[in-house]
């Protein structure tokens, strides 16, 4: 007879964030931060689909802005960024 594993409504709550995770700023994690010369951007928007923290928005005009509330310096962008215009400096 195999064993039976409970479902998931019977599961005890648990890693669920009580509130939004735009109250949860990962900002100050990092200790670099994305630059981006608007010269060479394409705004192809490939670094706002890639950023995991949602820190990089479109503006109206189309290029991308980085909310550094939000920015951990992953450097994710930098390395997605198909024309390679996102360079991460150091935080000063
Ligand atoms: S460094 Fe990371 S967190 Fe910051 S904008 Fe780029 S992808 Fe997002
Ligand atoms: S990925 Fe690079 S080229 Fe595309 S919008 Fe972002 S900065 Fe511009």
């Amino acid at each position: 007879m195999s064993e039976r594993f409970p479902g998931w409504r019977e599961l005890p709550k648990g890693a669920v964030s009580p509130k939004s995770s735009i109250e949860y700023k990962t900002g100050d994690w990092g200790v670099e931060k994305p630059g981006i010369d608007l010269g060479r951007c394409t705004q192809c928007t490939l670094c706002h689909f890639f950023c995991p923290e949602g820190a990089i928005t479109i503006s109206e005009d189309g290029h991308p802005e980085v909310g550094m509330d939000y920015c951990k310096g992953c450097g994710v962008c930098a390395e997605e960024c198909p024309v390679k215009c996102i360079e991460m400096v150091r935080k000063r």
